[in-house]
């Protein structure tokens, strides 16, 4: 059985910088038509000159493939629509952290205080420029995302034009918010489709699958997988791949993130094709994020899936993915875009 995917869309990716950099974006420009990048570096990206040099850069990395870097500002409650407007056409979304919640985060936002926040936010209604959140509050680890849909509500009562994307969705009580707001929308990782905090940390320790939001229960996994695997219009495919080196994952202190970008696709298509939705994966991996993204511009790529084995590298330079080492059933073995050519690439 093969299955052919057209423009896929990673809308939550980590590619870092300098030789991070150089190591992962080209194993998402790779096989993705375009991806939503993340802002957080250190210093995160606050400028239309740091915007613009960043993006530059993800393309020098990823020159030899069609890749649309969608860019994102780090959020500040005191962007002005002045500013706004002078960088919308670079601008695809801006991306608000609670401060120090997750990794280079520590210049996000300590409060959410609707007569602060509204100038920004009313001019990113206005000018149809998406709010993607990190939704945790700073409480007990199991907890914070369902603290926070409390925030989500909040925002999206008081700012009904403003699409709010609820990043990497880990609960059921997100699942929930979903179908309450018109202006709720939600992106959900691999990693948290297939596992549970079991797999974390249920027997020994699993450095490579720790991340934040940290993966949830049973019934939460099961929420996700049915608005995923049902083709649910309001929610998108993100990986939130975050390459660390491996010696920031398997130490005492372990960084959060899980590096999937290399293996998403195939292991999509295995639990598509499982659960016997595999018709739903297009409008999951690419047809609802254009809509939501309002009708985005996307370049035309078609990946080609087989059953036929994939053993997953062991590691890309210093970063090991997940299911290292570990063959999954399908393969990427076709892509086109313009020209058509056999992905002969033993990596991907
Ligand atoms: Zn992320």
């Amino acid at each position: 059985m093969s299955i052919t995917l057209n423009a896929p869309l990673d809308m939550h990716l980590h590619l870092r910088d300098g030789d991070m950099l150089a190591t992962v974006a080209p194993l998402s420009s790779h096989i993705f038509s375009g991806a939503i990048i993340m802002p957080n570096l250190v210093p995160p990206i606050t400028t239309k000159e740091e915007l613009i040099a960043y993006k530059n850069r993800i393309n020098q990395v990823s020159k030899r493939d069609n890749f649309n870097p969608y860019m994102t500002l780090f959020f500040k409650a005191d962007y002005t629509k002045e500013f706004l407007e002078s960088i919308k056409d670079e601008l695809t979304a801006i991306k608000l952290y609670p401060a120090g919640i997750t990794t280079n985060s520590e210049g996000g936002l300590s409060g959410f205080n609707v007569e602060e926040l509204a100038p920004t936010l009313n001019a990113m209604s206005e000018l149809n420029i998406p709010l993607c959140i990190h939704g945790e509050t700073n409480g007990f680890v199991m907890d914070r995302e369902a603290e926070f849909v409390s925030i989500y509500e909040m925002l999206a009562t008081n700012f009904p034009k403003l699409k709010i994307i609820m990043e990497h969705i880990t609960t059921k009580e997100s699942v929930e918010a979903l179908d309450r707001f018109d202006n709720l929308y939600a992106t959900i990782t691999l990693h948290h489709l297939l596992i549970t905090l079991d797999d974390v940390a249920g027997g020994m320790l699993q450095p490579h699958l720790f991340c934040k939001p940290i993966a949830k229960r049973p019934e939460d996994r099961d929420a996700l997988r049915k608005v995923a695997l049902g083709g649910h219009p309001k929610v998108m495919f993100g990986s939130d791949s975050a390459p660390h080196p491996q010696h920031a994952k398997e130490s005492c202190g372990c960084a959060a993130g899980v590096f999937t970008a290399p293996i998403a696709l195939q292991a999509l298509t295995k639990l598509f094709i499982e659960n016997s939705t595999v018709e739903k994966l297009q409008a999951f991996i690419s047809d609802n994020a254009q809509r939501i993204y309002n009708n985005i511009s996307v370049i035309n790529k078609k990946v080609t899936l087989e059953k036929k084995p994939f053993v997953v590298p062991a590691k890309y330079d210093e970063v090991v993915p997940m299911y290292a080492n570990e063959t999954l059933a399908y393969s990427i073995t076709n892509i086109e875009y313009g020209k058509s050519y056999k992905n002969k690439d033993s990596k991907i």
